[in-house]
């Protein structure tokens, strides 16, 4: 039986060796928990843990977890999100990880101006330019920023990725790397309400490396709720 205390003590060990190891405070790091395909009894387990943020990948598995557990965590959306969903996201969820559209962009603007809100968003990226991966192209991320700030029902925190998975974590460093100059390129742009702070990236297998080069936001599913039955 994996213990979802015991799986979350070891990450919050090695994150503040890595932010240690990259001379940064470990402050600077938050924890998301993917939660996604975990059944509700186990996510209140690391909420009575203490874990204060969760990562969910379809919004109605979102929705029922988030009603029955409330809204005293945040929650984070970090899969890919169609289009008609975008209203029900943004009702649900604090930080939606996962922009990779104008268009996109555009729905979560309206149903957030509908709500009264200000949406916070990253832009997701895909490196690897691989067709198989959601993401913007790094070629597309300035005109993206560029049009969703004259939004101004969101606001752009940051940017997201997700690399291709390597058994080495090393193998991702050089994606880490790379976003994190894409966040220094986009922050120099001065954007009118674009921040561009945040950037998430590391997951299980490669948080550690992320967190070294520069990580704000690591998701971090199976190290805290052990492998995931798949759906
Ligand atoms: C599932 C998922 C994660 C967590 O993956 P683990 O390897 O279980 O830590 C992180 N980010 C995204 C976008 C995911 O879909």
């Amino acid at each position: 039986m994996m213990d979802i205390a015991e799986n979350l003590a070891r990450v919050k060990e090695r994150m503040e060796a890595a932010a240690r190891r990259a001379g940064r405070s470990p402050e600077e790091v938050r924890l998301v928990a993917v939660s996604k395909t975990v059944e509700v009894e186990r996510v209140l387990q690391a909420i009575q843990a203490g874990v204060k943020d969760f990562g969910e990948n379809y919004v109605q598995e979102a929705k029922k977890k988030i009603e029955t557990l409330g809204q005293n965590v945040s929650w984070h959306f970090i899969g890919h999100l169609q289009t008609n969903k975008a209203k029900l996201a943004v009702r649900l969820c604090d930080l939606i990880h996962s922009v990779d559209r104008p268009h996109l962009a555009g729905e979560l603007n309206r149903a957030a101006l509908q709500q009264g809100k200000v949406l916070p968003v990253l832009l997701q990226i895909s490196l690897s330019g691989e067709s198989t991966k959601f993401g913007a192209l790094e070629s597309e991320i300035l005109r993206m920023a560029e049009e969703i700030s004259m939004m101004p029902a969101i606001t752009v925190k940051g940017l997201m990725t997700m690399p291709p998975f390597f058994e080495n974590p090393e193998d991702s460093r050089p994606y880490f790397i790379k976003l994190r100059k894409l966040g220094e390129h986009l922050r120099q742009q001065n954007i009118p309400g674009i921040i561009a702070q945040e950037l998430s990236m590391g997951m299980s297998n490669d948080f550690e490396v992320a967190i070294e080069e520069g990580s704000t936001l690591i998701r971090v599913g199976t190290a805290i709720f052990g492998p995931r039955v798949s759906r």
